[in-house]
């Protein structure tokens, strides 16, 4: 897998300066710089709360490795996932917000995390931290992760230039990547384990009448072959009952996404696979902890449904904030 790492540079915040020059108390801390968090980060900076954003990987999360976005309003001819989430960025950036590359470890119910081994504490938190690939589970899949396995075809497509290569899933992220991949691939088979694609229909469309791409229908794939790189894929097909070997140079894996929650889990309420259950106004389980974006469990993961809710969330932390630290409250717990 292409894992995005982050090399820290001088001109990034320091943790030791963010907590030393910010006195380690924020209004808000926002987990997460995709679409979800930098919305609530834009919508917290306009109503003036100490805000801090930190980012485990990559500002923009996983629209910013979307190739070419099409239903984001506004953008009629599309806009690159890259470009999306610079103007996210810029707008957060206007107001002065630091956003911090680390990754949280822990949050508690008194509204503190744990990041690199220092506590920061805020009045009220987003989690914003969008979800990472699934894997297939099967053999191979480990061993030849980065020989041939990719779960970024943004990152890894141009290597596959001429080459015969396969997507695994059937969903929108496995039909726009496969299409993105025929620009450099010879072949793009799409394996799918059922005979009807998930995806939009405007995109099972393109991919259908794409004349580099092939299904391969109701197919499990069971092993992942090659020596030091992929070889060659073994098939189930559960119509036929047969198994086949089949050649193959490369295999993106696109078959769903798993919530970055671990760090939450043991603190809100999720669902059983994980996804943070939150109510109409972004509220967690917990008082103070608000949850948006593809993190939490709901029926359309979309950026635009993300945007809003991290305005949702925003709001709803200005008005805990203002609710529990306005001097009537102070007065009622003193009193
Ligand atoms: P998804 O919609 O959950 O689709 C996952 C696909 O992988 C499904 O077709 C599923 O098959 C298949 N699959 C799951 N587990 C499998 C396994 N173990 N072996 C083989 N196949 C397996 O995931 P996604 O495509 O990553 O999308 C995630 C969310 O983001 C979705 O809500 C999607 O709409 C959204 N998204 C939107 C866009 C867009 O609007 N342009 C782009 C990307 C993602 P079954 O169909 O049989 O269950």
């Amino acid at each position: 897998m292409t894992t995005i790492t982050i090399e820290k540079t001088d001109t990034m915040p320091q943790l030791e300066s963010i907590i030393q020059n910010d006195g380690s108390f924020f209004d808000l801390i926002i987990i997460g710089a995709g679409p979800a968090g930098l919305t609530a980060a834009l919508y917290a900076g306009r109503a003036r709360l100490k805000t801090l954003i930190i980012e485990k990987a990559l500002i923009g999360g996983m629209a910013a490795t979307t190739d070419r976005i099409e239903n984001y309003p506004g953008f009629p001819e599309g806009i690159s996932g890259m470009d999306l989430s610079h103007k996210f960025e810029e707008a957060v950036r206007k107001l002065e917000i630091p956003i911090y590359y680390g990754d949280v470890t822990t949050i508690s119910r008194d509204r503190s995390i744990i990041i690199e081994g220092k506590k920061i504490k805020a009045k009220a938190i987003i989690i914003a931290s969008g979800t990472e690939t699934k894997k297939l589970g099967v053999e191979g899949e480990d061993r030849l992760r980065g020989r041939g396995i990719s779960y970024c075809a943004t990152c890894d497509g141009p290597f596959y230039r001429d080459k015969n290569i396969a997507v695994a899933g059937g969903g929108n992220s496995a039909v726009e990547e496969a299409i993105y991949l025929t620009r450099f691939a010879k072949k793009v088979s799409i394996i799918h384990r059922r005979e009807k694609l998930r995806a939009d229909k405007i995109l099972v469309e393109r991919a259908l009448n794409d004349p580099k791409i092939f299904m391969i229908w109701d197919s499990i794939i069971e092993k992942i072959e090659g020596e030091k790189r992929v070889e060659a894929l073994s098939l189930y097909n559960n119509a036929t009952k047969i198994k086949t070997k089949i050649p193959m140079e490369g295999l993106f894996i696109y078959v769903g996404r798993t919530p970055n929650s671990s760090f939450a889990k043991e603190v809100v309420n999720t669902n059983k696979n994980g996804f943070i259950k939150t109510d109409q106004e972004m509220k967690t389980s917990v008082p103070g902890i608000f949850a948006c974006g593809d993190v939490i469990s709901k029926s359309l993961w979309q950026i635009v449904t993300a945007t809003g809710e991290g305005a949702v969330a925003a709001e709803s932390a200005r008005k805990f904030i203002e609710e529990e630290y306005s001097d009537n409250a102070k007065k009622t717990i003193t009193a």
